[in-house]
């Protein structure tokens, strides 16, 4: 079986083909020549992870699954949330600054639970599926570890006293949100 994983980041294609890399063939956006910049105009994280996996399968004809996560602050009602990429900046992808933003909106805040969550939706032969992914944690009041990407020397998985930056990539992908996601997924297919 062949699957379209909707991404051109080389560590999510490399993670996934980790774990089903011997049972389908996994082609990214570029192996199918899609170089679209596929909208991502929903306001939850699980319509854009099915914009996103509609996007192939309505246009080239194969099954396709695709991922979207954000962070969820408490304290702020649930943001960044679905804007977490661009929380500093609407129109661009600014991590540093991401951070530097969110450790601000939090100074002097005593809740600072959080949580990673990330939505994966699949279609297969038409039909949608939705995979999610949880890690709560809270956020750090310095930043703290230098492995990882994004937030992640802010964010600490609970019950870990450590950010994910400080635990380093390869706890981090046993207990992320991303790879509680992909194993559901992971699952469901292997099952077929
Ligand atoms: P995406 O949907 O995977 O592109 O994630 C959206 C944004 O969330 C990214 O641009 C990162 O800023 C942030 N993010 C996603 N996953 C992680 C993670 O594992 N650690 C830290 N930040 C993350």
């Amino acid at each position: 079986m062949k699957i379209v994983f909707a991404t051109n980041n080389a560590h999510k294609l490399s993670e996934i083909k980790a774990i089903l890399g011997d049972r389908m063939e996994i082609l990214s956006l570029a192996d199918i020549d899609c170089h679209d910049d596929i909208p991502e105009t929903a306001d939850t994280l699980e319509g854009n992870a099915l914009i996103k996996a509609h996007w192939v399968y309505d246009r080239y004809g194969l099954n396709c699954f695709a991922d979207d996560t954000g962070l969820e602050v408490e304290a702020l009602n649930g943001a960044p949330g679905v804007h977490t990429a661009r929380y500093a900046y609407p129109d661009r992808h600014d991590p540093e600054a991401n951070t530097q933003k969110l450790l601000a909106e939090l100074q002097g805040s005593d809740n600072r639970r959080a949580r990673f969550r990330t939505a994966i939706a699949l279609i297969l032969n038409g039909e949608e599926h939705v995979f999610e992914g949880v890690v709560n944690g809270e956020i750090s009041t310095e930043k703290r570890g230098t492995e990882g990407f994004g937030y992640d020397p802010v964010f600490s998985p609970e019950e870990t006293g450590k950010t994910f930056a400080e635990l380093g990539v390869e706890v981090k992908n046993q207990i992320s949100h991303r790879a509680r996601a992909v194993a559901k997924l992971a699952e469901y297919l292997q099952n077929l």
